[in-house]
């Protein structure tokens, strides 16, 4: 039970995402999560409309993710992957081999997407320095991407949305083409793809990787954009002598309506991010995932090894669970139970183009967009989702949802016409 002197302890003290320590926005207390709905202490139910940032797809309080856990706490909670392993690690990594695209059998377990992030980057860079291509020490990415908080994440987050000015002169400054503006599912446009192939002409000696949210731009901008472009680039970067790193820290595990987003391109990248929905949403946890090609490369130059290994690196409950959530992610429904998602989401959303205030609606998998010609007020909007009985969580000129999969159709047109209600307003 949170009670008063609780919250005003929280106002005081607690630094909450992107917020004030001053001017805190307001916080709503949890008491319990299940299924699909989040239970206020007040004893309200709220539908889930943001899956927790992208990574509770089964819901809350799940059996089978709460059983792993418990089964794995009587084993043993953490031991250091350094000179150890075990079973969950083993099972996992079996697990992820067998889903992750063509030749991506390498795996680095790590903390976060952040993290995962950096560690990427620091594959390229060594992989590149083990070539003996000491030039190649940048990155290139696209407009409108977001990869994270952490030092060389942020570097390659959009340079105007995310915190470049505020960190500018200290920041690796890295390249950036032009988003790709050929929406997914139109008619691709070959203009597209020009900004990056001249960045890569331009400037290839400089770059080790380009690196990048494969069809689906999440907290960048909520933008769905054409395969044919990562098809494009992976080409371009195989011309160049690039690596290309997709980052599937929101896109992997069937979000986008296919197990990893680099499946509509039917692409193979040489490193590959993932997090977020890997443990279900029970903690936090990510793999990087590279081809032998890379991690052969990195080992058999000096200093032979790749330097990285955090403290909690293969955490056994993390694997454990991650293990437990990709099983129920491997049922052969799930890709039906996406497009039903979808289907619905078109129906209840497309029809709010016709509102005053909306710019644009699109849909991709288990994902609606709706973006607005103005900023939305976060606090004020937050606050009548609430009392329409719903969590979403706006953030700029978006509103925007990615339910849990376990989502009843009812439950999910509830969600998207309270959304709607409220937006109409
Ligand atoms: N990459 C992408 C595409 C993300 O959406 C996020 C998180 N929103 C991250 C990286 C960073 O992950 P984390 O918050 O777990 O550090």
């Amino acid at each position: 039970m949170i009670d008063k002197k609780m919250l005003e302890f929280d106002r005081e003290h607690l630094w909450h995402p992107y917020t004030s320590m001053t001017e805190p926005l307001p916080v709503y207390a949890v008491k319990s999560a299940h299924g699909v709905f989040i239970e206020l202490e007040n004893g309200q139910p709220l539908i889930d409309g943001m899956s927790s940032w992208w990574c509770a797809v089964h819901g809350y309080n799940h059996p089978v993710l709460n059983k792993a856990v418990e089964d794995q706490l009587q084993k043993m909670s953490h031991v250091m992957f350094g000179g150890l392993t075990h079973a969950p690690a083993v099972r996992l990594a079996r697990r992820l081999v067998d889903m992750a695209p063509e030749g991506l059998s390498k795996i680095f377990y790590c903390d976060s997407g952040s993290v995962a992030v950096e560690v990427a980057i620091k594959m390229a860079l060594q992989y590149k320095q083990a070539l003996g291509q000491y030039k190649r020490t940048k990155l290139a990415t696209i407009r409108g991407g977001y990869h994270g908080d952490t030092w060389h994440a942020m570097s390659v987050c959009d340079p105007v949305g995310g915190m470049h000015s505020l960190y500018a002169g200290r920041l690796p400054v890295q390249f950036f083409a032009a988003r790709p503006e050929c929406r997914f599912g139109e008619e691709w446009r070959e203009s597209d793809i020009v900004s990056m192939a001249q960045l890569l002409e331009e400037h290839s000696e400089e770059i080790a990787a380009v690196i990048l949210e494969p069809i689906v731009q999440g907290a960048g901008g909520m933008w769905f954009y054409h395969p044919e472009y990562l098809r494009q680039l992976r080409a371009l970067c195989d011309q160049y002598d690039v690596l290309l790193i997709a980052d599937e820290i929101a896109t992997g595990f069937w979000r986008t309506g296919r197990r990893f987003a680099c499946d509509w391109a039917g692409i193979a990248p040489d490193i590959m991010c993932v997090g977020k929905a890997i443990t279900g949403g029970y903690m936090s946890f990510a793999a990087v995932m590279a081809t032998d090609h890379v991690a052969r490369t990195i080992s058999e130059h000096a200093p032979g090894v790749f330097m990285h290994g955090p403290t909690f690196m293969g955490n056994p409950l993390a694997c454990a669970v991650a293990d437990s959530s990709l099983e129920l992610l491997s049922d052969p429904e799930l890709p039906n139970r996406i497009a039903a998602i979808q289907s619905i989401l078109n129906e209840e959303l497309l029809p709010a183009k016709r509102l005053v205030g909306v710019a644009d609606v699109r849909v991709l998998g288990a994902i609606g967009v709706l973006e607005m010609h103005e900023p939305v007020d976060m606090a004020a909007m937050q606050r009548r989702f609430v009392e329409e009985g719903i969590w979403v969580r706006p953030f700029g000129r978006l509103v925007y949802i990615m339910p849990p999969y376990i989502i009843t159709p009812d439950q999910l047109r509830r969600l998207c016409r309270a959304m709607l209600r409220v937006v109409a307003e």
